[in-house]
């Protein structure tokens, strides 16, 4: 996608070997703009196939999951929850996460009302590295008995293993900005 491709080699910055910091524009400051024209973007990918929730991971997450509902006709938006809290709902899908940029592992959650047995989900995330958001993701998608039907990241490194793994498995995945290597102050882009 232009828009994006153009922000992130003009506003990303690269840190070490393999991450890319885009807090101007997605990650700590949002680019309303963009996340608008980003959701637009996925709906119509997807909208063949009907989805009727989209699920994300909070925090990052939820703004383009947001703006992809609104272009699908305001379909629910569901996001799993890091941590527990008092005020939650005892019967709850879990699965374990590894955080890539934290480097530790965290239980991500979902009340099991919020994915209804049967529903068409679709999975929309910030970035995709090694799949590991993803995967839990799609572990709650399977455990709430819901449908998969594809999966949307703003940002692929591609040189990680993620999104390789997902599509060998038959996810219909999306990548607005494919993300060949980073390192040296230098972002390389797929196409
Ligand atoms: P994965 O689970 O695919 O290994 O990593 C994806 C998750 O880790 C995303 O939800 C995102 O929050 C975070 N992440 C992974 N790589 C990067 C990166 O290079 N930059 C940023 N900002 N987040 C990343």
């Amino acid at each position: 996608m232009k828009e994006l491709k153009r922000a992130v080699l003009e506003k990303g910055i690269v840190v070490g070997d393999d991450i890319l910091k885009v807090d101007m524009f997605l990650n700590h400051r949002i680019d309303t703009g963009l996340a608008l024209a980003m959701g637009n973007y996925i709906a119509d990918y997807f909208r063949e196939k009907s989805p009727n929730i989209i699920f994300t991971i909070e925090a990052s997450g939820i703004a383009i999951a947001i703006t992809t509902a609104i272009a699908l006709e305001n379909i629910p938006v569901v996001f799993a929850k890091k941590t527990a809290a008092s005020n939650q709902g005892a019967d709850r899908l879990y699965a374990n996460v590894h955080s890539f940029t934290k480097n530790k592992d965290y239980l991500v959650s979902v009340e099991r009302d919020y994915l209804p047995s049967g529903s068409c989900v679709l999975i929309v995330d910030d970035f995709l590295a090694n799949g590991e958001a993803m995967r839990g993701l799609i572990k709650i998608t399977e455990y709430a008995n819901c449908k998969l039907c594809g999966a949307a990241v703003a940002i692929e490194k591609a040189f990680q293993s993620g999104g390789r793994e997902l599509r060998s498995q038959g996810v219909d995945l999306l990548s607005l900005c494919k993300i060949k290597s980073i390192g040296n102050d230098e972002i390389i882009l797929e196409d």
